[in-house]
């Protein structure tokens, strides 16, 4: 950006300044979404440097699953939160994709990410998808695809029917409801390994549902990634 443009955009962010859509302080012009001080200030979990940590361990004995991790705590009234609200309830897809690219550089370091085939977000009703415009675990998968290099696939892994009626039941009957809530499909069976991304994850019962469902359809080795984790 040549000097006069930029002068004419600091200009500009007197009066429009953007902010961060975490703690709401203007942005300077070399930050994007996120302040610096924000982005320093993050919970993150590092799951992706523990084969034991709390998130897989939610797991055990229920699926099997190759490895777990989420970017972030997920804590009521904090950053985070805050994050995800924009992301989920006010129109922003891009915190996804950039939270998405921020967590891909970080995992890419680690062997066990560079041999999935395919990067499959938990998909959103359709219905729900129509509204939003968008759904949010697949604006992260994107980002972390660019920044992993492994394409994301959206037609394997399908929601066949909306799960917004079963918030008031107990635990059991909300996983064996959920288990009929996703198919999979993969006409050849090439994919082997994958990675299932998720924007919070809570009980994990719906990735649980996803894991099952993509087993049926022949996927080994499964992965999961979470944006936050509300442990
Ligand atoms: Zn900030």
């Amino acid at each position: 950006m040549n000097l006069a443009k930029l002068y004419l955009k600091d200009f500009w962010g007197l009066f429009f300044p953007k902010l961060c859509h975490t703690c709401g302080i203007p942005l300077l012009h070399q930050e994007y979404l996120i302040c610096t001080t924000c982005i320093y200030q993050l919970p993150f979990t590092d799951y992706h440097l523990d084969d034991e940590n709390k998130l897989v361990k939610q797991f055990w004995g229920k699926v099997h699953v190759k490895s777990a991790a989420a970017y972030l705590f997920f804590s009521k009234e904090g950053k985070v939160q805050n994050l995800m609200h924009q992301l989920k309830y006010n129109n922003h897809p891009e915190i996804g994709v950039e939270l998405g690219k921020m967590y891909g550089k970080v995992l890419k370091k680690q062997q066990r990410y560079q041999s999935i085939d395919a990067i499959i977000p938990v998909p959103l009703h359709p219905s729900k998808q129509r509204k939003r415009g968008y759904n949010q675990s697949e604006q992260f998968a994107l980002g972390l695809s660019e920044s992993l290099s492994i394409p994301v696939l959206n037609h394997v892994l399908k929601r066949v029917k909306s799960s917004d009626s079963q918030i008031f039941m107990k635990r059991e009957s909300r996983f064996y409801n959920m288990q009929s809530v996703f198919e999979a499909t993969q006409n050849d069976k090439h994919l082997k390994s994958v990675l299932l991304v998720d924007d919070t994850i809570t009980t994990g019962a719906t990735l649980e549902a996803c894991v099952l469902a993509l087993e049926k359809a022949g996927i080994q080795d499964i992965h999961i990634a979470g944006i936050a984790f509300a442990s």
